[in-house]
């Protein structure tokens, strides 16, 4: 179907821009969201990524109209919509569980945001029938909820939130009942349908991969707080705190001294920290990536290779340490033609890439 079918006219850009600013929810003494701050540009699929509890379902519940924040506002096209009820933002949601309605057929499912607002049958039938072949469901429109596999379900749930042509798609953890298999497919298939309607998109995960494959921007929640938005090269590559650091990717956490001129000691190495350093002396923790440390085979090294994992394009190897003050293991990710040189059992020395470290300050 065409790029602009599923929202609005055609030639006109589809998606709103998205602020929250200063948001706060508080639930007697806890605060779900604690000053929260976000822009979403148009046209973006923006992943809100956070460890479970930090505050994402009550962002979204925000922006969906579904509950007001306790100070705070939210922008919809610089306009804001705090106090605007649901049903007049236009806002699209699909949630984690189907929430499908048991006894209608995929069809009606779809269709039925559009009854409500007194489109015609036919009419409604059409753009249905539309929405189901863009998801992929063509030959099942008229089968029952319980007729259809989980996937099949969240595909039904996504075309019924795009039925009403909405300024911005929700999505809350829609994917995480689903087997690894159908989460990947379905992922895709999202993201294929966010870039052919051009809607901006929110898509709440807990799973930093499912975030970083498929959104033009990630934004890190803790506590109530957005603590780093960014691409997800940038997040990966230049995390703004330890938090995101340990949150995005695999880190090995290595103890370490603090130097003069803004340098720390890890083992025999002087390395540059990246972002304020300790004082001289001072006990402290860098954090490393698994391709920032190589290996090598030594029979006096400190580490005995204790677990590889061929990953295609990587290998990785966990190795056990001896020396109790480096902490149990190390996580090395190598190319697999060097990790040949470093099999199970091998006695291996390493040491981390000369490039700037991050210091764990939690
Ligand atoms: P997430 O979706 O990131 O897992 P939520 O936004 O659902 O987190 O919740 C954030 C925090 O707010 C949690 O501590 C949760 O227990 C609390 N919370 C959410 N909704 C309510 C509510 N209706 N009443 C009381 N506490 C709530
Ligand atoms: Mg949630």
């Amino acid at each position: 179907m065409a790029v602009a079918g599923a929202s609005g006219a055609p030639g006109t850009p589809e998606g709103a821009s998205v602020e929250f600013r200063g948001v706060t929810r508080a639930y007697g003494s806890t605060r779900a969201l604690d000053g929260f701050d976000l822009a979403v540009e148009p046209g973006q699929l923006l992943a809100l990524l956070g460890p479970s509890g930090c505050g994402k379902t009550t962002a979204l519940r925000m922006l969906a109209g579904f509950d007001r924040p306790t100070s705070g506002e939210v922008l919809v096209d610089g306009r804001d919509v705090t106090r605007l009820p649901a049903h007049r933002r236009g806002m699209g949601m699909v949630f984690q569980s189907y929430s499908l309605f048991p006894t209608m057929s995929a069809l009606d499912n779809v269709a039925y945001g559009l009854r409500v607002r007194g489109t015609g049958r036919a009419e409604r039938h059409r753009r249905a029938g539309e929405l189901l072949e863009l998801v992929g469901l063509a030959e099942h429109t008229a089968k029952h909820p319980h007729q259809l596999s989980g996937g099949q379900q969240q595909r039904v749930a996504l075309a019924r939130a795009l039925a009403v042509s909405p300024r911005v798609l929700l999505l809350d953890e829609p994917l995480s009942a689903l087997d690894a298999k159908v989460r990947e497919q379905l992922r895709e298939e999202i993201r294929r349908i966010q870039l052919e309607t051009g809607l901006t998109t929110v898509f709440v995960t807990h799973d930093q991969e499912e975030a970083l494959s498929t959104a033009d921007r990630v934004a890190v929640v803790r506590a109530g707080r957005l603590e780093q938005c960014a691409a997800p090269e940038e997040l990966y590559e230049r995390p703004a705190t330890p938090f995101v650091a340990q949150f995005v990717g695999t880190m090995n956490r290595l103890p370490a001294t603090a130097e003069a001129g803004g340098r720390v000691r890890v083992g025999a190495q002087s390395l540059p920290v990246d972002g304020p350093s300790g004082a001289a002396g001072e006990r402290v923790t860098v954090l490393v990536r698994p391709e920032a440390v190589v290996l090598q085979p030594d029979p006096a090294g400190t580490g005995v290779v204790a677990l590889s994992t061929f990953r295609g394009a990587s290998t990785r190897l966990r190795v056990a340490l001896d020396d109790a003050p480096t902490g149990p293991e190390l996580i090395v990710d190598t190319a697999p033609h060097l990790a040949a040189s470093t099999p199970l059992g091998a006695r291996v020395s390493w040491r981390l890439l000369d490039r700037p470290v991050l210091l764990d300050r939690a």
